[in-house]
């Protein structure tokens, strides 16, 4: 059993510790009050879990150390106090709360936003050993009955609770007749309005505090930006709790965007290439898309399936529980789908669209690689979707404060597409973290070119501004190309357009690479595109100074081929640099684990992750012991298992 002995807060010599943890320029009004930054916690140097902990963490997960903050954290928590921890996704955000859970007496209750995925975190907390249950409407009362009973005898670890439960009198009563070792707020961006995720109910979560005012509080998020994390500290009543930020990077994703051309196929190359075989996300922006590209998918023989919140209930878990349950399924989805995922071994989030906001885009990428292992996150991106981002813009509900501020998220992603700096430095700088060139995105790995492209720019520029002045017209992209590049179109000879003293006088680039300049003159506020709805070009305040020649224009060169750091497919990710014989036997574990988990109707890395079973097949142990060493084999599994993957390594 997992349960450890809670001992009361021990006897120590008290420490003062110094102010919470903060990014280099965050804003002074998010420390922590005095008080808590003075608050007496106990013991020797902060960054060392209790033993308890580590114990917990060595027998019960299996792991040998905490990452990052997580020991801090867990200290801060086992002690009582309340925390705000800021962690990208795959960071280790579950061990913060679940291992002072175990230490501390009583059950520590998680809310989370998402029913679907409570049962798979259950199993995998019972997988463990932990005594883990939920209580949300899916279940009828008897079993509801049956949870409330363990929780109230003192018999369960975790309880998860949805939290719109919260607002019935009755679970609050419950909650009264139990002990409780700590509150978890997961997804805590929840609470946040700006953001896509919203749920109401995360509102009335500041009364955790008025009622259990000594019982601490952790709440969790992998949604970085300032705005963000400052109204979750508000509305939460976080404000004095301690704030953990953790570094966003996440070095095993590779980062690349490319123009976009032909998407599907274009991603389907990507697929054949490096990810044959691989559990992947695909972003698309509408439900239309994402029918017809998983439809794409499936015709040409891959494994695909379609998400978004037009389908029906229960195809939408259908879907969502082969994506978790089988191996190297691709998910097509809108946004809709993927918070809470833990699928630990996504191996490359691909979008079609360009995303709304960097916050969006990088929490959509972080899905990919929790694990560690090498993934990919793959942008394709056309002059088409930022003429539609601008038109939804100006026709969106709300006041213009809100447009404005939609406009600033477009623009900082379209300055994320064309930079031609590392793309992970300028991602980071966004979340306030410097750092210095990857290695492991693409602008790293072929830097692109940049090239003088004043003169272009002028004569396109030009282009619109004749069709505005001599002829009081506005047109979309294309007829502007059509211009440029001398084309006798019925809509040229209609308007009478060749006889512009712009027509033809761009023959010595190719269409691709004028959408090319077009589209990066938008993101770079060289022009935008008019509010009538039609996509329309106009001019924009700097234009001018494009046009009389007092501004040269820098334009990003397309790189011929899209640039690719190495060949890596399906499990290649898992199992690069495995000799010959362990990767038959990897293979073989995984076979193993796949009849494991169909028996028990959990997902794959609920019995083992990848890198435990890659941890195994190069150490190849001969003993109970020895497999006990390897990271990810805690106690309960070794019981479990042990026996049997013995026998598997010995066959
Ligand atoms: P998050 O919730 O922050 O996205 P998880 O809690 O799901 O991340 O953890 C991501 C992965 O890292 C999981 O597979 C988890 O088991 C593993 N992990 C977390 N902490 C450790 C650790 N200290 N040692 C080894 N693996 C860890
Ligand atoms: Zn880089």
């Amino acid at each position: 059993m997992a349960r450890v002995a809670a001992e009361g807060p021990r006897a120590h010599r008290s420490l003062l510790l110094g102010c919470a943890t903060r990014r280099p320029g965050y804003p002074g009004e998010m420390a922590p009050s005095t008080d808590q930054a003075m608050r007496e916690l106990p013991v020797s140097d902060p960054t060392v879990a209790p033993e308890n902990a580590i114990d917990v963490l060595r027998r019960v997960f299996g792991y040998d150390d905490f990452r990052g903050n997580q020991a801090d954290i867990i200290r801060h928590v086992i002690d009582g106090g309340d925390a705000l921890v800021l962690m990208p996704t795959g960071g280790g955000k579950s061990l913060c709360y679940q291992v002072p859970a175990l230490v501390r007496a009583g059950t520590g209750v998680v809310i989370s936003p998402l029913i679907a995925l409570m049962q798979d975190q259950v199993d995998a907390l019972s997988a463990v050993g932990a005594r883990a249950a939920f209580l949300n409407s899916t279940q009828d009362a008897e079993e509801r009955r049956r949870v409330e009973a363990a929780f109230v005898a003192g018999e369960l670890d975790l309880l998860y609770l949805a939290p719109e439960r919260l607002r019935v009198a009755a679970t609050v009563d419950l909650l009264n007749r139990g002990t409780i070792a700590l509150f978890a707020i997961d997804e805590a961006h929840c609470v946040s309005q700006w953001g896509h995720d919203f749920r109401p109910d995360y509102l009335q979560l500041s009364v955790l505090h008025e009622r259990w005012p000594a019982v601490p509080r952790i709440a969790l998020t992998a949604t970085a930006t300032e705005t963000t994390h400052g109204e979750i500290a508000r509305r939460l009543q976080l404000e004095d709790a301690r704030h953990f930020v953790a570094s966003f990077d996440r070095p095993n994703i590779q980062y690349r965007i490319v123009a976009k051309n032909d998407p599907k196929s274009q991603l389907l190359a990507l697929i054949r290439a490096e990810h044959d075989g691989d559990a992947g996300i695909v972003y698309c922006l509408s439900r239309a898309s994402v029918e017809s590209t998983a439809q794409y998918l499936v015709d040409r023989g891959i494994a695909a399936l379609p998400y978004h919140a037009g389908l029906p209930a229960d195809v939408r878990a259908a879907n969502q529980s082969r994506f978790l349950r089988e191996d190297g399924m691709i998910m097509v989805a809108t946004i809709a789908f993927g918070m809470g995922i833990d699928k630990p071994d996504v191996r490359f989030v691909a979008h079609l669209d360009l995303p709304k906001s960097v916050e969006g885009y990088y929490q959509e990428t972080g899905r990919a690689g929790r694990d560690g292992l090498p993934s990919t996150a793959w942008l394709a991106y056309g002059l088409q979707d930022v003429v539609q981002q601008r038109r939804m813009i100006d026709q969106s509900e709300g006041d213009a404060e809100h447009r404005r501020r939609l406009g600033s998220h477009l623009d900082a992603m379209l300055a994320l597409c064309e930079t031609i700096q590392c793309r992970r430095m300028q991602l980071l700088a966004y979340f306030g973290e410097t750092s210095s060139p990857c290695g492991n995105c693409d602008t790293c790995i072929t830097p692109p070119q940049a090239w003088d492209g004043t003169v272009p720019a002028q004569k396109l520029l030009s282009t619109v501004v004749r069709l505005q002045r001599e002829r009081g017209q506005k047109f979309g992209a294309g007829q502007s190309i059509d211009i440029l590049l001398g084309r006798q179109t019925p809509k040229v000879t209609q308007n009478n357009h060749h006889s512009l003293s712009t027509f033809g006088i761009g023959t010595d680039l190719s269409e691709q690479e004028w959408r090319g300049i077009v589209r990066q003159l938008l993101a770079q506020g060289l022009l935008a595109v008019g509010s009538d709805g039609f996509g329309t070009l106009v001019l924009t305040a700097q234009s001018a100074a494009v046009l009389n020649g007092s501004r040269p224009v820098l334009l990003r060169r397309e790189p011929e081929r899209a640039p690719r750091a190495s060949k890596r497919s399906s499990t290649q990710a898992a199992v690069s640099n495995l000799s010959g014989e362990a990767l038959d036997l990897f293979e073989r574990l995984r076979m193993w684990r796949a009849a494991q988990a169909r028996e028990q109707g959990v997902p794959a890395y609920i019995v083992f992750g990848d890198a435990t079973l890659r941890a195994i097949a190069t150490s190849r142990p001969v003993s109970l012991e020895g497999l006990s060493a390897v990271s990810g084999v805690g106690e309960n599994k070794l019981a479990k298992y042990g026996e049997a993957l013995l026998q598997t390594l010995a066959e």
